[in-house]
């Protein structure tokens, strides 16, 4: 690493340790016909680990000072594309591109997880798998499932796409600078059946379900006809007294297309 000065500000903690590294390209089947996106390779320590599945490989990366080092992965098949991944029009970027499946691999910087993942899937280009490494906590949820205190809009949100799954807990000592919290792997592979719904509608009323946590269904959704919903949360055994957390995706589901109706 010599005399890098890693920003704290862009979430610069570099992975070191191989065997989680190999335990990342282990969790995903790639071909050599199909694209990998890597957001923010840093000095390439898990870029290097890409490079093996011979696959198309583009890495957006925000910060220019690391060019020296990731230099020598550029060929035919990688590209290292300086920029803000948020800033960028993702379909645009890999329209020329011939490949096969889309794979997302990182690790992410912590700062913007959220962000990142929303923007690949609001970017609607078909992911097939994504294996992140994110903050442990921010892995629970999500990856929570009902009925677990770190259930929430995005576990359902995710949920509706991918099935998603905590793969395993990586020590803190594993990074360069040693970050304040653990991270965890992450698993999101794409639903080969995403439910009819209207997904408008369908995010707006799971982020009015949870909009107070403690609340219950019935303080939350105040705003909607309660007594359909009651009917549905029925059929699941649950009441408006219920918690959002308890609510399943099927649930949530049900209740917006009879609320559609
Ligand atoms: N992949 C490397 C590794 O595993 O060692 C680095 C991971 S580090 C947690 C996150 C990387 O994301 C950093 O290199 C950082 O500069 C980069 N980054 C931060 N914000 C970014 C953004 N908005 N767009 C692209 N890259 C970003």
């Amino acid at each position: 690493m010599g005399d890098f000065k890693h920003k704290h500000s862009l979430g610069q903690n570099f992975l070191k340790d191989k065997k989680v590294l190999i335990k990342i390209i282990d969790s995903v089947d790639v071909n050599e016909d199909d694209l990998i996106i890597e957001v923010g390779p840093g000095q390439g320590a898990l870029t290097k680990y890409l490079k093996l599945f011979h696959a198309n490989l583009r890495c957006y990366e925000i910060d220019t000072r690391v060019k020296k080092y990731l230099d020598s992965f550029v060929d035919e098949k990688t590209e290292i594309i300086y920029d803000d991944f948020l800033n960028i029009d993702i379909k645009e970027q890999i329209k020329d591109i011939k490949y096969k499946d889309l794979y997302v691999i990182a690790n992410l910087p912590y700062y913007i997880t959220t962000p990142i993942i929303e923007k690949i899937i609001n970017a609607k280009v078909d992911v097939k798998a994504m294996v992140l490494m994110v903050q442990n906590e921010v892995a629970n949820r999500l990856a929570a499932k009902p009925g677990s205190k770190d259930y929430g809009a995005i576990s359902v949100y995710l949920n509706y796409y991918f099935n998603v799954e905590k793969l395993f807990v990586v020590n803190r000592s594993s990074f360069e600078p040693v970050p304040n919290v653990d991270s965890a792997v992450i698993k999101l592979a794409r639903k080969d059946k995403i439910e009819k719904v209207n997904e408008e509608v369908f995010f707006k009323f799971v982020k009015d379900a949870f909009a107070m946590k403690r609340k219950n269904l019935r303080n939350n959704l105040k705003k909607y006809d309660l007594e359909k919903i009651e009917s549905i949360l029925n059929k699941y055994n649950l009441t408006l007294q219920d918690r959002a957390e308890n609510v399943s995706l099927e649930c949530f589901i049900d209740i917006v297309n009879e609320l559609s109706k």
